[in-house]
């Protein structure tokens, strides 16, 4: 479904990432896991068409990811919730999901589910999102790119700076919707969580692939255990 080829990504004179391969074929959980300034998320913004790419190749259903723009990247069903959720704060919660569904000329189903999926959504439906917890927050951000259709969905660290058992939560979450049919590509720094509920998995160091396996493979590794599971 997707295929990065020797991806490299720069800003200005700093290189965030030097010659990244990777796949993830059509209903798997991909991570791409690293500390802090690996790669990860600049990796994220250029599938999403939002830094271009220095070298290298991204196919995205058989097209050349680089020759599309952001908003048809969003028509052809690649949707990234971003790291920090990005909700719009002075808007309600109903107003951030129909953002989400721009695209779309009936998101009334999309609405319907994903208030299945997060009732707490529902009840905070004309509450500005300034006024949510960053765990309601990051359902929002979720909710808003469900509103888009996605066949392929990034999680750009939706964990990051949630209470344990919002965590809990977003990961199970995050379950359901790859079972409902959408593929998931998660960079999470919670290597722990995101092994757990992955098939495979790519580990980053500055900028490269430094290891890569099926995920349960990955968690009883050594190497991993010690760089990021804190043992
Ligand atoms: P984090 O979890 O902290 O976001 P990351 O693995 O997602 O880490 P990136 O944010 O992709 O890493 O950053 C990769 C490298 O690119 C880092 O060295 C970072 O300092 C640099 N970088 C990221 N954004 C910019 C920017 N806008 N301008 C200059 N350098 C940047």
């Amino acid at each position: 479904m997707l295929e990065v080829e020797n991806l490299s990504l720069n800003y200005g004179a700093i290189e965030a990432v030097k010659g990244v391969s990777f796949h993830v074929k059509q209903g798997e959980i991909v991570t791409l896991i690293g500390a802090n300034g690996a790669g990860k998320s600049s990796i994220l913004k250029s599938l999403s068409g939002l830094l271009p790419v220095a070298n290298g190749k991204i196919t995205y259903e058989g097209s050349d990811l680089s020759k599309m723009s952001s908003v048809q990247i969003v028509k052809n069903g690649l949707i990234q919730v971003p790291e920090g959720r990005h909700v719009f704060p002075g808007l309600t919660v109903k107003e951030n999901l129909a953002l989400g569904g721009f695209l779309q000329k009936n998101s009334a189903q999309e609405l319907t589910e994903i208030f299945a999926r997060f009732p707490i959504l529902k009840e905070r439906i004309n509450q500005d999102a300034a006024t949510l917890s960053g765990g309601e927050q990051q359902m929002l951000a979720m909710g808003r790119a469900l509103m888009s259709k996605p066949r392929l969905l990034l999680l750009d660290e939706p964990s990051m700076g949630l209470a344990p058992l919002f965590i809990t939560e977003i990961f199970r979450i995050i379950e359901a919707i790859r079972k409902q049919g959408t593929t998931i590509l998660l960079v999470e720094q919670n290597a722990k969580r995101a092994l757990e509920i992955a098939d495979r998995a790519y580990v980053l160091e500055t900028g490269r692939v430094v290891l890569e396996g099926a995920a349960s493979d990955l968690l009883s590794s050594e190497i991993v255990k010690k760089a990021y599971l804190g043992g």
